[in-house]
């Protein structure tokens, strides 16, 4: 008689341990790339199976974070945010509202933590380029830094739409001396932008590194950006016990690609007692074409070289998608949200334009912070959750990023919408 069965005790599975080996977050990631591809990301997950067991390499990436990052970003009490949401409710409810400062990181918002990892890799495969692709600039921006940091040529993809829509980042770009490509193939956005990296990339990747700017794209990418991000997540932890002498009962950053999201989510994924939420673009209206919730409103598919929830017209093209903030404005997602999204761990919501609009131009006015647009979404959301917990409990909003590129967008918007 066989013992073995009861012997051989299966380990506990954690939601933190994925992906495996093969880029597999459950049934969601993979690689799904052509051929002339798979030579550049073999290449891309040896360095980072090498890079990930160096110690010398994080200290560096750690010290660069702290010198000219301004790591570790505070965590703020939204003191006045939080009395406007109690006004009017039960005295037992309204829970504590801070900001996770991603705003102060330089360049503005979360993407520099990515960024600087990656060309830190692009030094040790020994290229001398990078390629981006950005859809409101802030990734163009955060590529474009870390290339003049490390003395790297830096071609950055952007929909022509895009570029018209936030010159400032154009600028910034050009003048920290990268060179910006504009798209003019398809809606002229983001998805075209990473349509044309790659493209590049299949031609280029003897002697260029390409950055993805969020948890997308092929094996072993999400893996790879989310790691550099949960630096995010990492310093909250420590910063909420710090400060509540606990972890916080809630977290809910903004998901367009999902990078802040999971940046922050990883190191609470398997702390099941504190609720992560993440809130996705709800546009105009849940209507195909007004919104980009693929999470909320999609289906399972590819895109860009990954399985996960993806945004798609009846025949299974991608849907075109809609949001008043360019950083959300993709039919695709992370493959880890999709599994954290089937695995009931992460809840996944929307906020509209005009919600996003609302708590936008009240950050301002009530914190003295006016947060990007992508984050004013989380922000609407938050606002909303802790209206019914309890007044003691503490949530945690990521604020990725800083709403300087949006004044001029958010003026518009306010004067058409309200005169
Ligand atoms: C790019 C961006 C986002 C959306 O990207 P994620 O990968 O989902 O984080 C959100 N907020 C800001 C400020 C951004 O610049």
């Amino acid at each position: 008689m066989s013992t073995i069965s009861s012997e051989v005790k299966p380990l506990p599975t954690l939601l933190s341990d994925v992906p495996d080996e093969k880029g597999r977050f459950g049934e969601y990631g993979g690689a799904y790339v052509p051929e002339t591809l798979v030579a550049a990301l073999q290449q891309l997950s040896e360095t980072y199976e090498r890079v990930r067991l160096d110690e010398r390499f994080w200290d560096e990436f750690k010290a660069i974070l702290a010198t000219f990052v301004g790591r570790p970003t505070p965590i703020y009490f939204a003191q006045r945010l939080t009395r406007h949401v109690r006004k009017g409710i039960d005295r037992s409810k309204g829970a504590e509202i801070w900001f996770k400062r991603e705003d102060l990181a330089h360049t503005g918002a979360h993407k520099i933590n990515n960024t600087i990892g990656q060309a830190l890799m692009t030094k040790r495969m020994g290229k001398r380029r990078i390629i981006a692709e950005t859809g409101a600039g802030q990734h163009g921006v955060a590529s474009a830094t870390a290339a003049a940091f490390f003395g790297l040529d830096c071609d950055v993809y952007m929909g022509a739409e895009d570029a018209r829509r936030q010159r400032l980042n154009v600028t910034r770009m050009k003048m920290l001396g990268a060179n910006v490509i504009e798209v003019n193939t398809g809606s002229r956005t983001l998805k075209d932008a990473t349509n044309e990296a790659m493209r590049d990339w299949m031609g280029s990747s003897d002697h260029t590194h390409y950055i993805i700017g969020s948890v997308v794209g092929p094996h072993p990418f999400p893996m790879i950006v989310r790691d550099f991000q949960s630096i995010i997540g990492r310093e909250c932890k420590g910063q909420s016990i710090r400060q509540f002498g606990k972890l916080p009962e809630a977290i809910v950053a903004c998901v367009g690609g999902g990078s802040n999201a999971a940046g922050i989510f990883y190191d609470f994924i398997d702390e099941k007692n504190v609720r992560l939420i993440g809130v996705e673009a709800g546009g105009r209206s849940s209507r195909a074409g007004e919104h980009a919730a693929p999470l909320s409103l999609g289906a399972p598919g590819v895109l860009h070289g990954s399985l996960s929830y993806v945004l798609q017209d009846e025949h299974g093209q991608t849907a075109n998608v809609h949001s008043c903030s360019a950083g959300l404005d993709y039919p695709g997602v992370g493959p880890e949200h999709a599994y954290w999204k089937d695995k009931g761990r992460v809840e996944y919501t929307v906020a509209t334009d005009d919600e996003a609009l609302d708590a936008f131009i009240l950050t301002a006015r009530t914190e003295g912070i006016i947060p990007a647009l992508e984050t004013s979404h989380a922000i609407a959301h938050a606002m909303r959750l802790a209206a019914t917990l309890p007044n003691e409990s503490r949530l945690v909003v990521n604020l990725s990023g800083r709403g300087d590129k949006d004044v001029e967008e958010a003026q518009r918007l306010l004067a058409a919408r309200d005169g």
